[in-house]
């Protein structure tokens, strides 16, 4: 399917706002102890930033809706750090592209995030791209949130883009892509430089150098450090 970034940004739109069907299947044990499927336990569970939010306040946001709330499970008490965290993140980059784009806040995130899909359909390709970009961390970071998905492993090798060199890389086993997380670059298996997508081969190689460099250097010292044990050791 070729890449669409007027869907991407309607789908994780609706993704971080959207209340949405989630069905679990359910069966039960007969007397002669067959498996007898019930009907599919369908709840409807709101957006994924409301979701969020309603581990950062229990109570004030439940009645914001007629949905089905799933409860806070006791592992994530209220309070829980990393809920706040991420919905004060989105919070506020979704005021700096309010602040960006001209646009007057509305009162909950989820209706400023839809307010910024109206408006960005309006920009240039470059700026969809960028928002994109923002809004898919934005969901991933509410799915880890919400233990709907596992953060990406991590790598420990500073990121390549001049003037960010951080070690923010995170790569994922699945899609097999990596991105980094401070200046979200992406890298990939196909190159795109139209979407800004670098070749991930490209990355593999800087990261095979970086850490023969860094060995290099590391066996350097202990070259060093031993020289001067066993000189040390001599003079005694
Ligand atoms: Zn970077």
């Amino acid at each position: 399917m070729p890449f669409d970034v007027h869907q991407e940004l309607v789908d994780c739109a609706d993704a971080l706002t959207d209340p949405y069907q989630h069905r679990e299947p359910r069966w039960t044990w007969s007397e002669s102890r067959n498996r007898i499927s019930l009907p599919d336990h369908v709840v409807t569970l709101p957006g994924l930033v409301t979701q969020v939010g309603q581990i950062v306040w229990p109570s004030s946001r439940q009645d914001d809706g007629d949905f089905h709330v799933r409860s806070v499970p006791s592992s994530r008490p209220p309070g829980d750090p990393e809920a706040s965290a991420c919905y004060v993140d989105i919070t506020i980059a979704v005021t700096r592209w309010h602040v960006m784009l001209r646009l007057t806040l509305r009162d909950t995130v989820e209706s400023s995030i839809r307010q910024l899909l109206a408006q960005i359909m309006k920009e240039d390709r470059d700026t969809q791209i960028l928002l994109l970009k923002e809004m898919r961390s934005w969901r991933h970071r509410c799915e880890v949130v919400l233990k709907i998905a596992t953060p990406d492993p991590q790598l420990q090798v500073p990121c390549p883009v001049e003037g960010c060199g951080q070690r923010t890389i995170r790569v994922s086993q699945t899609k097999v892509t990596a991105r980094c997380t401070t200046c979200r670059q992406r890298w990939a298996e196909h190159e795109d430089p139209a979407k800004g997508v670098g070749s991930i081969g490209v990355l593999a190689e800087w990261i095979r150098q970086w850490q023969e460099s860094s060995r290099a250097a590391a066996d350097g010292a202990w070259a060093v450090a031993r020289e001067r044990k066993s000189a040390g050791r001599s003079a005694a």
